[in-house]
């Protein structure tokens, strides 16, 4: 639901659902149109509070960050006709200063100004967030003078990123604050209905195609004046920003730790790969060599011993399912966006850095007769029911309880097994709470 509220010469637009999240409202003034989200969100809030009577709390605009995906030239001109000018590495920082009509950035990359194709870079909104009351620094390390402080809860404006510290401006200077206490949260876009991609940032533009609703969407650039220039189906053009639908995930802080919480709205960074993945020493549904056998260290010792310490008891289990990579993800993820379509998908399947799994401290087992592999009939038998009893006893949660999907994302999962090690586990499975509401999030 969208709400326009106007008190002269403003009027805020609301997207109600977004709001109530927490997300940006839109500005939008009488002569110039929608203004970008969040350069006036103070006034917002006071706009919104007035006519709504409620605060709220409005998020910062998201700063846009374009890293490159290759190896990728830098040339005289926006195309592979112009002459190379020079080369930026894979996974580095562009500096962006402008975009040509067919979508090549323009760079200023190390004192050279060129273009580079938008084929070999990776554009994502990202807001930043201080955890704690933090120093702000002349340079990138402890070692420089601390000349301000932000608070805890602050939305930083970050223009680059050096040997883990965040570069920012506070009261008009250049400073640094450390990057172990501030929290990223990516932005994911969609389209938030049938969309028309035009040829330029008006509707008296040509429609070039029509995005469907749902669809996740590939920005080129940041929002300006009311549009965001995007990329579909190999065109390039321009959407009304109100018709987007952001949604935030924030990126885990803390992903080598034992008692990580990742779900839906945690997600592991981007390519994340355990340190110390062994093959979990127990039978599974398969003899083959795979990723699926992979735990961590720790992980895979206790497994052991809960399978060892079943088996004495008479219950037989098999393991189906432990380690699966980024990649992977991105694989199964991509078939499913394929066939059902950005939105759909992510209903089901989860997001590339998501996935329990990807950490390395998850299995999904089954009983010994390798039947109910992850289906709900695994939930009635007898081994089922021994693993819930002695789980914690081992360091493992059964993750996704019974009736708690409004909390943990996923329906009850009787055969998703979770370490988190003996003494968080044994207090959380006598707590009767989910991880989530264990650790407070
Ligand atoms: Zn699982």
């Amino acid at each position: 639901m969208k709400l326009l509220f106007c008190y002269n010469p403003m009027c805020v637009y609301i997207n109600l659902a977004e709001w109530k999240k927490g997300g940006p409202l839109s500005m939008i003034s009488k002569e110039k149109g929608i203004l970008k989200t969040g350069i006036i969100s103070l006034l917002a809030i006071v706009c919104a509070g007035v006519l709504y009577g409620a605060g709220a709390k409005s998020a910062g605009a998201e700063t846009m960050t374009y890293e490159s995906t290759a190896n990728v030239n830098i040339r005289t001109g926006p195309s592979t006709s112009y002459a190379t000018a020079g080369t930026v590495a894979k996974g580095a920082q562009l500096n962006v200063v402008g975009s040509a009509a067919n979508g090549w950035y323009q760079v200023k990359q190390d004192g050279l100004t060129g273009y580079v194709s938008p084929n070999y870079v990776q554009v994502t909104g990202l807001l930043y967030t201080t955890t704690s009351d933090l120093n702000v620094r002349t340079g990138p390390s402890t070692t420089y003078t601390a000349f301000g402080t932000v608070t805890k809860g602050a939305e930083l404006s970050v223009t680059g990123k050096t040997n883990g510290w965040y570069k920012i401006t506070h009261n008009g200077r250049i400073g640094y604050v450390s990057g172990k206490y501030v929290q990223v949260t990516e932005v994911l876009y969609s389209a938030a209905a049938n969309l028309n991609l035009r040829s330029g940032p008006s509707t008296a533009s040509g429609i070039l195609a029509t995005i469907p609703k749902g669809t996740e969407l590939s920005l080129a650039a940041d929002s300006l004046n009311g549009w965001y220039k995007v990329f579909f189906n190999g065109k390039v053009g321009y959407i009304s920003a109100p018709y987007v639908k952001k949604s935030y995930i924030h990126i885990v802080m803390n992903p080598e730790s034992i008692s990580v919480l990742v779900n839906k709205q945690n997600k592991l960074p981007d390519g994340y790969t355990p340190p110390d993945l062994v093959n979990a020493p127990i039978p599974f549904i398969f003899s083959e060599q795979s990723d699926k056998r992979k735990m961590r260290k720790e992980a895979a010792a206790a497994i052991g011993q809960l399978f060892g310490a079943a088996k004495q008891q008479g219950i037989s289990l098999l393991g189906v399912s432990a380690y699966r990579s980024y990649d992977r993800q991105v694989e199964l993820f991509t078939y499913y966006v394929n066939r059902d379509g950005f939105e759909k998908a992510r209903t089901y399947s989860a997001l590339p850095g998501t996935s329990e799994h990807q950490t390395g401290l998850a299995i999904d087992v089954t009983g010994g007769n390798g039947q109910c592999a992850a289906q709900d009939c695994f939930a009635d038998t007898k081994e089922a029911v021994w693993l819930k009893n002695h789980a914690a006893e081992y360091g493992f949660i059964i993750r996704y309880p019974e009736g708690k999907e409004s909390i943990t994302g996923y329906k009850y999962e009787p055969w998703h097994v979770r370490y988190v090690g003996q003494t968080l586990a044994k207090n959380i499975a006598r707590s009767g709470l989910t991880f989530e509401e264990y650790m407070g999030v």
